[in-house]
């Protein structure tokens, strides 16, 4: 007897169960309760409010199985880096001496960042102040080459703002390290190339943003509602965003 009914195959079935484990693993990881400052060069201040409050994302806006292996490659990525870059000379460190995570936490721990490493030397050769803050970044092919021609803080403003800022902070944990331009490290993840580049401390920069951290904490506190990026839907970050219907759907 002939069946035309579609059996899901093989990779179907291997790939909807892998990503139902990454979803319900994403479900049961509590959300943040703090603001992380990775986020806070975000162009639109009311996006990063609703991730605060934890208002829900719009519909079909959760992250994908998908989304989520495209963010543990980029880790594992990063792994690699870390392993590279010691191969070549730097001290490079990730961790405490406690094993933590290198990191800070101000505005009674509303504000919060996780730093991918600490250089702490490197081979005279190579010319690197230190100390200085690492930062790595996984890209497309696309992306990464606008990073090489133009530099991080003109092709990626989010990534030059985490970097102001987090110089900035750590410099109560590692004094100097504002002083020391950071090594920006971005991988191409469709070939494999790799970008290094010195990113000068932006201390203009790391105030802007830690004032936008502290704005969206009063607004939140008091329960208002900060401006839209944008006087229409259209905006190109608008169609992007993941609360844009509940954005839009407000009477302001
Ligand atoms: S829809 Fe546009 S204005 Fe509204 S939160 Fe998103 S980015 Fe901001």
């Amino acid at each position: 007897m002939l069946d035309y009914n579609h059996r899901p195959s093989i990779a179907e079935r291997i790939n909807a169960a892998v990503d139902a484990s990454l979803e319900a693993e994403r479900a049961a990881t509590p959300p943040r309760d703090y603001l992380g400052a990775s986020r806070l060069g975000q162009p639109c201040e009311r996006a990063l409010q609703f991730e605060f409050a934890h208002a829900p994302k719009d519909e079909g806006q959760e992250f994908s199985g998908r989304s989520l292996r495209i963010f543990a490659i980029g880790h594992a990525l990063e792994d690699l880096a870390v392993k590279w870059l010691r191969a070549a000379g730097l001290d490079l460190a990730t961790r405490k001496r406690d094993g933590g995570q290198f990191g800070f936490s101000v505005a009674g721990g509303r504000i919060r960042g996780h730093v991918d490493g600490i250089v702490m030397g490197a081979p005279a050769a190579i010319g690197l102040r230190t100390p200085c803050l690492w930062e790595c970044k996984t890209m497309n092919a696309k992306n990464w080459r606008a990073c090489v021609k133009d530099g991080v803080a003109a092709s990626k403003p989010v990534y030059a703002a985490q970097i102001a800022l987090y110089q900035a902070y750590m410099e109560a944990t590692v004094p100097g390290i504002s002083a020391s331009p950071a090594l920006f490290t971005a991988i191409n993840k469709d070939t494999a190339e790799l970008h290094n580049e010195l990113v000068p401390f932006d201390a203009d920069l790391a105030q802007r943003m830690s004032d936008r951290g502290v704005r969206i904490l009063r607004a939140t506190d008091a329960g208002e509602l900060l401006p839209r990026m944008a006087r229409n839907r259209d905006f190109f970050e608008c169609r992007f965003c993941p609360f844009s219907t509940r954005c839009w759907s407000l009477p302001t």
